[in-house]
């Protein structure tokens, strides 16, 4: 698969802001992976790392192009929940975020004004939260950090790494990183995001029609008459994961959370590539440390050394014309996700038949969105909207409501769940 974008130049509005994030996450992620792995302590929940940045540097923050500061939030845990749960190689997810090359698809996708970034490999998403986000991540981060522990299957956001940025001026830039649902080598030819909730959850039919990007809704998925195709197996796996995840979401008083599911079909395979053309190339030189090149240079062992032999021995994606850059993803599945149960059929979920034999489609899902606590806005438009429609169907409700729902439209959705039509308004 090769994926052809816009590159981004330096005078881009959002360059400064990738090159600083990357920069940021490089020196701070080595920084901590440099240290022997210890067990976790109540403190390492509320530890910050900061560092800062300018032209000068020294031998622990390498010279950057511009001025900033960079936090690292919770570093020890976000380590721990890398390695022990997710299963990442500490030096592939470096090269992944810090290397030539970062992606961002066109368009902001939420309406939340997040932005959201690629990593090259496009096993990654950076996505720009806002504070009150920042925020309750962390209040929420020992039951999060728990709830995966115990709940190695989870299907919720797997977040690697909490952030911040700030610009001079005192402009302050939250991000998280976490794991792209979708996969690097196969197309995904109808996305859904699912809620469980029907008023105004529509994209218009007619758009949908010439759009193959188009991220679908609950009414679109009931209108059509879709099913997860899962056989009994994988059907109560699924569910039982569902429950518990939801019961977790329900616990932490979020709503507004989605399950989102790509659906690959196997008989029309990659022909489409849906994803060309729709991305924008990002190409910072993000800078090391000079004792960090020096360990490269000499064989170091440690991630950021050998993220960075690996970056040298790379050589560069070849230009398409002026402006364009390229990005070669793989062809086959890399199997770094074959430890979880819901990701181990080529990176996502086969579907199967009544006797559990594979079916031709594959789906990519899990659970996002999920740091919007039901705060006082969410009361005050739970209000308004409450009053022009039933109130129970619409968006916000409160977190075990929404949490019910949630859950109840997911197994109908499943087949011999009895359909998602019940849930239609109206
Ligand atoms: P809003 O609050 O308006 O829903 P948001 O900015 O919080 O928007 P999300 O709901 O997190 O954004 O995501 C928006 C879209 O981005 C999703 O519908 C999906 O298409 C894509 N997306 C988000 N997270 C992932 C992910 N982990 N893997 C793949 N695609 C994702
Ligand atoms: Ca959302
Ligand atoms: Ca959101």
């Amino acid at each position: 698969v090769v994926l052809v974008g816009n590159l981004i130049g330096e005078d881009h509005v959002n360059y400064v802001l990738m090159y600083n994030m990357l920069t940021g996450i490089r020196i701070g992620v080595s920084r901590c992976q440099a240290k022997i792995k210890r067990p976790l302590t109540d403190e390492d929940f509320t530890a910050r790392h900061k560092f800062s940045f300018d032209i000068v540097g020294n031998e622990l923050t390498p010279s950057a192009k511009y001025d900033f500061k960079f936090k690292d939030y919770a570093p020890w845990v976000f380590r721990e929940l890398r390695e022990d749960y997710f299963h990442l190689d500490p030096a592939d997810y470096l090269l992944s975020l810090t290397s030539k090359y970062i992606l961002s698809e066109l368009g902001s996708p939420g309406k939340s004004g997040s932005f959201f970034y690629f990593s090259r490999d496009y096993r990654f998403i950076i996505k720009t939260i806002h504070h009150s986000e920042h925020k309750f991540l962390l209040s929420i981060l020992k039951d999060y950090h728990s709830h995966v522990k115990n709940n190695p299957h989870t299907l919720l956001s797997r977040f690697y790494g909490l952030h911040r940025v700030k610009l001079p001026r005192g402009h302050k830039i939250h991000f998280v990183i976490m794991n792209n649902l979708f996969p690097p080598h196969r197309d995904i030819h109808e996305t859904f995001d699912l809620k469980g909730s029907t008023v105004g959850r529509e994209y218009p039919e007619a758009k949908a029609a010439t759009n193959p990007r188009a991220v679908l809704k609950d009414l679109n998925w009931i209108n059509r008459g879709k099913m997860l195709e899962l056989g009994p197996e994988k059907r109560a796996l699924l569910t039982e994961q569902l429950r518990r995840d939801a019961e977790f979401l329900r616990k932490i008083h979020v709503m507004d959370y989605s399950l989102l599911i790509g659906i690959h079909k196997m008989e029309r395979g990659n022909r489409d590539n849906v994803r060309r053309n729709t991305l924008k190339v990002f190409s910072p030189d993000i800078p090391m440390t000079r004792r960090a090149t020096a360990a490269a240079a000499k064989g170091g062992t440690s991630p950021e050394a050998i993220a960075m032999r690996r970056a040298m021995r790379e050589s560069d994606p070849k230009r398409l014309g002026h402006g364009k850059g390229t990005i070669r993803l793989p062809e086959e599945d890399t199997g770094d996700r074959r430890d979880f149960l819901f990701y181990q059929d080529e990176g996502g979920l086969r579907a199967t038949d009544e006797a559990n034999d594979p079916l031709d489609k594959i789906y990519y899902l899990g659970v996002i969105d999920i740091l919007t606590p039901f705060s006082i806005v969410k009361k005050l438009e739970h209000f308004w909207k409450g009053l022009s429609a039933d109130r129970h169907k619409i968006s916000p409700v409160e977190p075990v409501e929404y949490g019910d729902r949630f859950f109840a439209f997911m197994k109908a959705i499943m087949r011999g769940g009895g359909g998602g039509e019940r849930f239609k308004a109206e």
